[in-house]
C-alpha cells in the first residue's frame, strides 16, 4: 500500500508547524505556497518602518525542509486559486495536483468591507511585500519633504494616518511616532518635528481591546509621548481624493492612508461541493478542525473557526499560538488515525510594543508594562523567530539601534521596478 497524500495549504505558523509533527513514514506531504518562504507577521511593522531588513524576519521554505522534524515533506511554489472536493484536486497557477487528505492553512488577507477598490489607495501590512512597500512609501516621502520648499506641500507629504486601533495598527502609529521624535532631527534636519503628523483612528473606545484595560492606557499614554494623534469611536467613512473622511463628518489629508482595520480568509473557489465559508470567511470547523460538512479537508490557523468551544464561542483568536497549538493537535489526530483528541487553546499572552522601552504585555493575569513588557516582548520574539541567523540578525539590529538610536536600513530600494521576467506586461 502507499502512503496517503496529504497536501498542505499554506506554510505560515499552521502549515510548517504541522508539517513538522505529521509522521512522514505514513504520509506522503506537499506542502504549497504563493512564497518560497515562511515569514513572520508580529514584525512586519518593523520592516514597514525601517527597523529590520524583510530577510530577517523570512526564511527559505526550502531550507526549512532539510531540517530534521520537516525532512520527507516536499515544497511546490504556487498559489491555489481552486479546490475540486469531487476530484480531490487542487489547482494553482502553475499545476493542478491531486490528495487524500488536504489541509487549508492558508491564513487571511486584508478586508476591505464594503469598499472592494480601496486597496489600490492604501497601504498594508499583511504580508513582506506591502511592508516593503510601507517602507519605501516612508522614506520616499521623507526624502521628497526634505528637497521641498514649499511649506503645505512638505505637510502633505508628511501626513500619516492609521485605521485601526489593534496591534498592528498600534505598533506601526508608535514606529513613525518615533522616527518623528528621534530620527528626524538627526537625519532629516531639513523637516521640523511638527511638520510631521500621526493619526490613528480606532472604532471602539480603547485601543488593543482584545487586552486588558491597563494595556490599552498604557499604550495611548506611549503614543501620546510619541506625538501621534489617537481618535477613538471614529471610523472611517470614506478615503476619495487622498482626504479620508471619519464618521464625525472630520476629514484629514493624507496620500499614505496604513489600513490594518480587518482581515478576510484568503478566498480560494471551491468546487464538487455547496459548502459555505463561516464569519469572517473563515472554514468552519469541529474541534478536531474537521470541515464541516467535507470529508478529509481541515482547516487550521487564522483560516478556521469553530465555536464549539465554551471557551471561545465566537472562535479562537487570530493569534499564532493558536495556529501553531492547532497543527500540533491535527497532526497528533493524523498520525493515531483516529480523531479523539479535542483541541484545547492553551492562551499564554498578548503583548504589544510602542517604541523603545515600552510595551504591554497580558501574561496569566500578570500586566506588564514599560522596560520590562519591552524586554519580554523582544525576548518572546527572538526565540519564536525562525532560524539561528534571523534570530542574531535580529539582535544585532536591536542591539545597535538601542544604544544608536539609529539604523542603517533606511534604504530606499525598489524592487518593483525591476520585476521578474514572468511578470513583464503585468501592469
Ligand atoms: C501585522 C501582523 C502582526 C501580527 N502580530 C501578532 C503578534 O504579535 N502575536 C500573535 O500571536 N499573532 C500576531 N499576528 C497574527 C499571526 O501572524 C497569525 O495568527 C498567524 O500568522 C496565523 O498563522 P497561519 O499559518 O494561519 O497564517 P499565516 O501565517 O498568514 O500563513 C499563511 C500562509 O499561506 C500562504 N498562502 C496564502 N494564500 C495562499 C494560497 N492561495 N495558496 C498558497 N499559499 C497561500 C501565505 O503565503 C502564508 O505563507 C499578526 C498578524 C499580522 C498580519
Amino acid at each position: 500500500m502507499g502512503k496517503e497524500k496529504i497536501v498542505v495549504i499554506g506554510g505560515g505558523f499552521a502549515g510548517l508547524n504541522l508539517i513538522k509533527k505529521l509522521d512522514k513514514s505514513k504520509f506522503d506531504i506537499l506542502l504549497i505556497d504563493s512564497n518560497n518562504y515562511h515569514s513572520f507577521p508580529p514584525l512586519f511593522y518593523q520592516v514597514a518602518s525601517s527597523g529590520l531588513d524583510p530577510a530577517s524576519i523570512c526564511f527559505p521554505i526550502r531550507r526549512e525542509m532539510r531540517k530534521g522534524p520537516v525532512r520527507g515533506a516536499h515544497y511546490q511554489m504556487g498559489t491555489v486559486s481552486k479546490i475540486d472536493i469531487s476530484r480531490q484536486t487542487v489547482t494553482t497557477q502553475y499545476e493542478t495536483v491531486s490528495y487524500d487528505r488536504l489541509v487549508i492553512a492558508a491564513g487571511t488577507t486584508n478586508n476591505f468591507f464594503s469598499d472592494k477598490d480601496l486597496h489600490k489607495r492604501v497601504f498594508t501590512l499583511k504580508s513582506t511585500t506591502e511592508a516593503i512597500r510601507c517602507r519605501n512609501e516612508i522614506l520616499d516621502r521623507l526624502e521628497r519633504a526634505a528637497i521641498t520648499h514649499d511649506a503645505a506641500k512638505r505637510r502633505r507629504l508628511l501626513s500619516f494616518v492609521v485605521i485601526g486601533g489593534g496591534p498592528t495598527g498600534v505598533e506601526i502609529a508608535g514606529a513613525i511616532g518615533e522616527m518623528k521624535r528621534y530620527i528626524l532631527s538627526r537625519e532629516y534636519p531639513e523637516i521640523q518635528q511638527d511638520e510631521v503628523t500621526i493619526t490613528l483612528i480606532e472604532g471602539s473606545d480603547r485601543l488593543l481591546r482584545t487586552m486588558s484595560a491597563d494595556a490599552s492606557r498604557e499604550a495611548a499614554s506611549y503614543l501620546g509621548h510619541l506625538m501621534v494623534d489617537v481618535k477613538l469611536n471614529l471610523t472611517m467613512r470614506s478615503y476619495e481624493d487622498n482626504i479620508a473622511t471619519l464618521s464625525d463628518g472630520c476629514e484629514i489629508y493624507t496620500e499614505m492612508l496604513i489600513w490594518t482595520a480587518g482581515v478576510t480568509g484568503v478566498p480560494v473557489k471551491m468546487e464538487g461541493t455547496d459548502l459555505q465559508r463561516g464569519p469572517g470567511q473563515r472554514y468552519v470547523t469541529d474541534r478536531y478542525n474537521r470541515i464541516t460538512g467535507l470529508d478529509n479537508v481541515y482547516a487550521i490557523g487564522d483560516i478556521a473557526i469553530t465555536t464549539d468551544d465554551p471557551a471561545y464561542p465566537h472562535g479562537h483568536p487570530q493569534l499564532a499560538q493558536v495556529a501553531i497549538q492547532q497543527a500540533r493537535n491535527l497532526a497528533h489526530n493524523l498520525n493515531a488515525g483516529s480523531f479523539d483528541r479535542q483541541f484545547i487553546y492553551k492562551d499564554k499572552g498578548a503583548m504589544a510594543t510602542i517604541g523603545r522601552n515600552r510595551a504591554v504585555a497580558d501574561l496569566k493575569g500578570i500586566h506588564l508594562y514599560g522596560r520590562v513588557a519591552w524586554f519580554a516582548w523582544m525576548f518572546v520574539h527572538l526565540i519564536s523567530l525562525l532560524g539561528m541567523r534571523n534570530k542574531l540578525t535580529v539582535l544585532i539590529n536591536w542591539t545597535w539601534a538601542y544604544f544608536s538610536y539609529s539604523s542603517s536600513l533606511r534604504l530606499l530600494i525598489r524592487p518593483d521596478r525591476y520585476p521578474l521576467r514572468s511578470r513583464w506586461g503585468e501592469r
